[in-house]
């Protein structure tokens, strides 16, 4: 996970996240604003994580017909449990992949998501969500900041919602959100069973958590889970769902162990980075010697304890699993923070090496650490490096601000302009963007590609503003 800051509520860590992104060029520095702090989703980037639940979603958005195309993970960093799906973006919250025991647990809410998309629910607001070019338009149409709880006493819900243009889209997509009708349930049930049959996997972890959401003592208390809110969990919905579960051949089958694996992995991950490492063996206990335990334990050392301690149970799992991607960023998120770049850029390349999934993170990490070795051919491999993982991956803010640093150290003002252009746009503030976007096309050779590029984000119109 990119900016290790635990024990923090989420929107400081964000605070801070874009506070960080603040770029220099010509000795100018200038950071997002605090428009942008305040309306942006907390997202986590995380290769590790994102890659394993696109591998939970992929075939059951195959078996819903859903499947066009690859789907965009955005892990939000939120302890309540949340998990929806718009056009191409995933939404799960880290808090929902904590509290799921099993890889089975999750791919049945993803498949119950699934069935709404694959039922037309809720539309609009999905529609607006997927058309939304920036996390900051997102936020807004999450009405991310809202007191759910509050909001969950006066559920006008879709009833409310025709009349909902006159209404904020804030406010709209919050009564959207609480809004799924009990048949709308009952026919996102229905299509997840299909689509966990046609994969050959149980219904039981699906059960399992929804049958949680349902026991839980009411929607009053503190901790409300936003899921348990916009998904009506009454008893008879749940004892429907038992019945039909049971009767299929594979409801007592199990996760594939290395799905397991790789699932307490992201467990002990989530665990250490926002919790500590306690909460990490609290979460293991059972498994007190196991794989997941020494990466939590490398992971806490790393953020805690001393690097070179750290690099050694790093070394230990690459040791023992000499194909793992993300042991190896370990090692190069160790290494930088030991002050040896060149070291951490050998690592991150063996990273990006053995990535099956091409993570555009393990990329501009790669870049960030040839960056800090600040010698021009590195910087150069940089700029390269950080390009393609952008390719990859356009919303990554933070790799805009790395391209910005590269090009400004290479001397090529007008795109190191343009890269703290795109920072800006995909952070939602389009006012900078356009004040870079002008600037950089003074530099830029009219017509390149670099030059329409800043042209279009000149001429960029964000929904709902007239900006
Ligand atoms: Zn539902």
């Amino acid at each position: 996970m990119r900016k290790p800051s635990p024990n923090i509520p989420a929107r400081s860590r964000l605070a801070r996240a874009l506070v960080a992104a603040a770029v220099f060029i010509n000795g100018v520095a200038f950071t997002a604003p605090a428009q942008a702090q305040q309306n942006s989703v907390p997202v986590v980037r995380d290769a590790e994580i994102e890659a394993l639940v696109r591998d939970y979603a992929r075939p059951i958005f195959k078996a819903a017909g859903i499947a066009n195309g690859g789907v965009n993970i955005i892990l939000v960093n939120d302890q309540r449990f949340n998990a929806f799906v718009a056009g191409r973006r995933m939404f799960i919250n880290t808090g929902a992949l904590l509290q799921s025991e099993t890889p089975n647990e999750i791919i049945g809410v993803i498949a119950h998501e699934a069935g709404h998309i694959a039922g037309g629910h809720q539309e609009r607001l999905r529609e607006q969500l997927a058309r939304a070019q920036t996390m900051a338009i997102v936020a807004g149409l999450l009405g991310v900041g809202a007191t759910i709880a509050g909001a969950a006493t006066k559920s006008g819900g879709l009833a409310q919602a025709g009349s909902g243009i006159a209404l904020g889209a804030t406010e709209m997509a919050r009564r959207g959100l609480l809004g799924y009708q009990r048949t709308e349930e009952a026919t996102a049930d229905r299509s997840a069973l299909e689509y966990l049959e046609a994969t050959g996997q149980s219904a039981k972890g699906m059960l399992t958590t929804f049958a949680r959401f349902a026991s839980a003592l009411s929607l009053s208390g503190t901790k409300v889970d936003p899921y348990q809110v916009s998904h009506p969990m009454p008893r008879d919905r749940i004892a429907n769902l038992q019945t039909l579960a049971q009767r299929s051949p594979h409801f007592d089958k199990k996760d594939p162990e290395g799905l397991q694996i790789r699932h307490d992995m992201m467990r002990a991950k989530i665990a250490v980075y926002t919790q500590g490492q306690a909460a990490a063996s609290r979460l293991l206990r059972k498994d007190p010697r196991g794989l997941a335990m020494m990466y939590g334990d490398a992971i806490a050392t790393y953020l805690y304890g001393n690097p070179k301690s750290a690099l050694q149970k790093a070394d230990a799992l690459i040791k023992a699993h000499p194909k793992n991607p993300y042991f190896r960023e370990l090692r190069g998120d160790i290494l930088i923070k030991a002050n040896k770049p060149a070291e951490a850029a050998q690592a991150y390349a063996s990273a990006v090496k053995l990535d099956p999934a091409k993570s555009g993170i393990l990329q501009v990490a790669y870049g960030q650490a040839l960056l800090a070795i600040g010698k021009p051919d590195a910087v150069q491999k940089a700029v390269t490096e950080i390009r393609k993982g952008l390719d990859r991956d356009r919303e990554n803010i933070s790799a805009y601000r790395y391209l910005a640093q590269a090009y400004g150290q290479l001397g090529e003002v007008g795109e190191a302009e343009l890269a703290a252009a795109e920072g800006y746009f995909y952070s939602g503030v389009y006012h900078d963007a356009k004040v870079f976007a002008a600037r950089a096309q003074q530099k830029l050779k009219r017509g390149s590609p670099a030059w329409v590029r800043a042209q279009d984000i000149i001429n960029y119109k964000a929904p709902g503003k007239k900006k």
